[in-house]
């Protein structure tokens, strides 16, 4: 059989849906049922070639996909991708490298070391910390959680590669009362139970008094801070500086989870959000969200390499140190796909200062919403816009759900419905490179009739 006998085929309808993207509606058309009745069930016995097995899937799941791609897509926080990233993503699965070992994949370990360095450096991060390239911004966090677990263990005397975590002092959690879902989920994957919540104000922001006093409680038990870059509805950002030193003066490892938030360190105009957030220890971010990288592509970053490698490693011994290292030490996976290549290319495509241009993009789009918004009649923006976060109620909870759903039912936009701080909300995220001003403007005159006006 022919090896590229899919390629064209699969080619052509990559094409022909990018360009439906501007005329299309942005929710799907046909529900889950549906697309099965078309895929069908059975598994026949005999073979198909390669390019008709391409087109009967193009042509069962093309009614059943969301728009996502779309500048009009402001649902949940996801990125949309680069021209660069998807082009050099098709290569990663031609290549079909196995990034696990530098001495098998020469290539992707050079890309990731190059790739690491210019995250770090984009970030404003400090120099020399590790990246484990994962699945995305959960996974970020439990890497760099595990990294945490067993630093503030090791010293107290716990070694927890040897011992486990039973009998252990134990660690104690703190987060911000809005942290993200994940940050729990991870912390359940470590063993670490459920985290002590510190109270945080009217856009999500830790109170650094209540930290300060929760730390005090503390006794010096090995204690892991988790603070925020990016509350996925205010877009607020956690006050790093103060949080951080009180935390360090603790002897807290400080983890933050800046999933979409981090890359605000890009953009000279939006740094300030993120000033002190260096002084952290590991940070997690996604570069499928605001950077615009296929899925599944987040970002584990460490100061201290040789704890990452300590707690991700094969052999899990903090003393192994000198070497190199393997790639396979800073991610919890053996194989894993080239990840590093993608990010290396919308890097490498935008320069520096077309990364700040994409935040930027963003954040302008955003206020431009929260200005389109406060002159609906009836509809209000609750959080201070620094970012790419707007949230929104149109009256009372059945108001502002009934506008979500006409939104949907109308199909021009994406936006979507939550609940924050007790109401029901409309939440426009903003975070697709592809996004254009005439996009902002399609999408408020659909959110004007959607409120009825
Ligand atoms: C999206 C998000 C996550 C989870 O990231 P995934 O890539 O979906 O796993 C974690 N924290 C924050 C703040 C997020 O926005």
């Amino acid at each position: 059989m022919d090896r590229t006998s899919g390629l064209d085929r699969a080619h052509e309808h990559a094409v022909g849906w990018l360009a439906s993207l501007d005329g299309r509606p942005v929710p799907p058309r046909a529900d889950t049922e549906e697309v099965l009745a078309r895929l069908g069930r059975d598994l026949q016995d005999g073979p198909i070639p390669p390019a008709d097995v391409v087109d009967e899937l193009a042509a069962a799941c093309e009614p059943g996909l969301t728009a996502m791609p779309s500048g009009r897509f402001f649902g949940f926080v996801i990125g949309g991708t680069h021209p660069a990233a998807l082009a050099v993503d098709w290569l990663v699965s031609s290549w079909d490298q196995n990034t696990g070992l530098r001495m098998l994949t020469p290539a992707h370990t050079a890309v990731e070391e190059v790739t690491e360095a210019w995250v770090v450096d984009l970030l404003g991060l400090p120099a020399g910390s590790a990246v484990g390239f994962v699945t995305g911004g959960t996974m970020a966090n439990f890497t760099c959680l595990a990294a945490a677990r067993d630093d503030v263990l090791r010293r107290a005397g716990w070694d927890v590669a040897e011992r486990g975590l039973a009998g252990s002092p134990g660690v104690r959690v703190l987060v911000g009362a809005e942290r993200h879902d994940t940050i729990d989920l991870a912390l359940r994957y470590l063993g670490l139970g459920a985290p002590e919540p510190v109270a945080a104000d009217d856009q999500g922001r830790i109170e650094p008094a209540a930290l300060a006093a929760a730390l005090d409680a503390g006794d010096g038990r090995p204690t892991i801070v988790c603070l925020q870059a990016g509350n996925v509805h205010s877009g607020a950002f956690d006050p790093f500086e103060e949080a951080v030193a009180a935390a360090h003066d603790a002897g807290a490892w400080v983890h933050v989870d800046g999933a979409f938030g981090l890359f605000a360190g890009a953009s000279p105009r939006r740094r300030h959000l993120v000033a002190g957030a260096e002084q952290a220890d590991s940070w997690a971010t996604d570069a499928h969200k605001t950077l615009n990288v296929p899925y599944d592509c987040g970002l584990a970053i460490v100061r201290d390499r040789a704890a990452l490698r300590a707690a991700m490693g094969m052999h899990g011994d903090y003393l192994i140190l000198s070497e190199a290292g393997e790639p396979l030490d800073k991610v919890p996976e053996i194989s894993r796909r080239g990840r590093a290549f993608p990010v290396w290319a919308v890097l490498r495509s935008l320069g520096r200062d077309g990364v700040a241009d994409l935040v930027d993009g963003f954040c302008d789009h955003a206020a431009a919403f929260a200005e389109g918004i406060a002159a609906i009649e009836g509809a209000e923006v609750l959080n201070d816009v620094v970012f790419t976060q707007v949230c929104t109620a149109f009256g009372d909870d059945d108001r502002t759900r009934g506008v979500v759903d006409a939104m949907l039912a109308e199909g021009t936009a994406w936006t979507t419905g939550s609940r924050w701080h007790g109401r029901a909300v409309l939440r426009v995220s903003v975070s697709n490179w592809s996004t254009t001003v005439d996009d902002v403007a399609a999408s408020l005159a659909a959110l004007r009739r959607a409120s009825g006006q």
